[in-house]
Order: C-alpha cells, then sequence, then structure tokens
C-alpha cells in the first residue's frame, strides 16, 4: 500500500510541487536515513515547493510519471532480500525513471540494489534491479567502518559523511563516482572512488544522514528536480542565500551571545 508518510502544510502559498517516492521507506532506513528525506523536505521549502513524500513498498506499483525524485535508503542484509525479491515489478518502470533523467538518492543498501547484483556477508547473491552496471562483493570478517571525505571534481564540492557496510562495490564504464576519497575507504577500498553518479542519480555509502551534512547535495537533487518538472529557465534561490546564509547568521548569532556571557 502507498502511503503518505511526510506533506508540507496546506497552508501556506507555494509556487512549486514535488512528489517523492521513498523507495521501500518502511524496511530500509537504518543509521538516519530518512533524516535525509527531512532535509528534502527542508530545502523543497526553502525553494517554494510543496514536498509530499509517500513510502513505494513491497507490490506496490512505481508510477515513474507521478514521482519527481526517489529516495532508496540502506538496510541490513536480510531486509536488503526482502526488497530484492520485489525489485523485477518496480525494475521497468524504475529503469524509465531513471533513462528520463529521473532524480535521486540511494544510500548502501539502496545503492547497492540499483546496480546488478549484491554479495551479503555470508555469500549469498541477491540480484539488484540492474539498470545500472555497478556491482557489490562480499569480504571476509570485515565491514568498512568510519569517517569519511570526498571531493567531486566536475562540481566543486567536498562531502562529509560516515560509512558503515561490508560490501565492496564496482563502478561500470559509464557511471562516475560521487567523489574521489580524500579520507575513508569508499566504495571498495582499493580505486579511490566514493558512491555512483549517474545522470541525474546519485548513490553513497553515506548514513549520517548525508544530506543534513552536504546541503549543497540536497540543493542539487532538489533545485534539479524542480527545473525538470517546471522548466530549466526557472528562477530559483541560489544555494547561498538559502542554506550558507542562513547557517552562518544563526552561527554568528550563537556565538555573539557566548561572547556574552
Ligand atoms: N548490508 C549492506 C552492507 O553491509 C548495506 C549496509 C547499509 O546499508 N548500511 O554492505
Amino acid at each position: 500500500m502507498v502511503y503518505t508518510s511526510l506533506k508540507s502544510p496546506e497552508n501556506q502559498d507555494y509556487a512549486y510541487s514535488l512528489n517523492v517516492a521513498h523507495l521501500y521507506g518502511n524496511l530500509l532506513n537504518t543509521y538516519g536515513d530518512n533524516g535525509n528525506i527531512l532535509m528534502m523536505k527542508y530545502v523543497g521549502e526553502k525553494l517554494s515547493a510543496q514536498m509530499t513524500f509517500d513510502i513505494v513498498s513491497i507490490e506496490d506499483p512505481f508510477d515513474e510519471h507521478h514521482y519527481d525524485l526517489i529516495f532508496f535508503g540502506g538496510g541490513q542484509d536480510y531486509e536488503q532480500s526482502i526488497v530484492a525479491k520485489d525489485l523485477p515489478n518496480k525494475k521497468e518502470n524504475l529503469a524509465r525513471f531513471i533513462e528520463n533523467e529521473g532524480v535521486g538518492l540511494a544510500i548502501c543498501g539502496g545503492f547497492q540494489l540499483l546496480g546488478q547484483y549484491y554479495i551479503q556477508a555470508d555469500g549469498q547473491k541477491i540480484n539488484g534491479i540492474g539498470v545500472m552496471g555497478h556491482y557489490t562483493l562480499n569480504q571476509d570478517n570485515n565491514r568498512y567502518i568510519g569517517d569519511i571525505k570526498i571531493y567531486n571534481e566536475e562540481f566543486k564540492e567536498t562531502y562529509y559523511g560516515f560509512e558503515n557496510h561490508q560490501g565492496r562495490t564496482f563502478l561500470s564504464e559509464d557511471e562516475k563516482p560521487l567523489g574521489k576519497v580524500i579520507y575513508g575507504n569508499g566504495n571498495n577500498k582499493e580505486d579511490g572512488t566514493e558512491g555512483l553518479h549517474y545522470k541525474n542519480i546519485f548513490g553513497s555509502y553515506f548514513h549520517g544522514p548525508l544530506l543534513s551534512r552536504n546541503a549543497n547535495l540536497a540543493y542539487r537533487l532538489v533545485s534539479t528536480a524542480l527545473k525538470n518538472k517546471y522548466g530549466q529557465d526557472i528562477q530559483l534561490p541560489d544555494y547561498q542565500d538559502i542554506l550558507n546564509k542562513e547557517v552562518a547568521e544563526e552561527y554568528d548569532d550563537i556565538k555573539s551571545k557566548a561572547e556574552f556571557k
């Protein structure tokens, strides 16, 4: 059953609206992944968009024409194996969404399941959606856990996060990483890549959640979804105006109060 889990207040004037599918949100939501949803809502409302989040889970149809953004969280191997059984039902619609420049974010387990396959810690192989080329191997008695920092050369942006995964992911040739590892393990500890960027889909191993620590990426996702829906020419406040400035002012305020004490 598709159900709305979060919605912007009704009694306000919005210039836009965005519908977000929270894929398997009742199964895959470890380590505060749901905070990404709250951050999308926050940024969307700052850009005058009424945000609606639906949980689209087992046996629910995914309507690629209705949704403007998808979010796919992470999870334990057990939950991932349940989700993997349902993925073939949504494969074609999700593939169309992705190939038609739909915007999305997938964290850890969700990132793994967008790809070809994932080998669980116990060695069992589960199939992903297979829309993208990456695949994920396992490792013996080890997990990659800890703080991580990466740099995206195309956007000239730095992202900070916390990773906790056993899977070792390898990207295909048509996929770019979300960033190059500055410190931490990243996708596989071998090739210096972290996460995924394919068309308008982003994947990452960052929990924590990723978007509240990296508001620049949250802005990129929401503003791209708005431009896809309403036209590339719409005038949106830029990132500095809605996020950096406020944070800086809040910080100055805290600092000035602290100095009085
Ligand atoms: N179960 C997967 C792994 O260990 C994904 C973990 C996660 O989503 N945090 O690699």
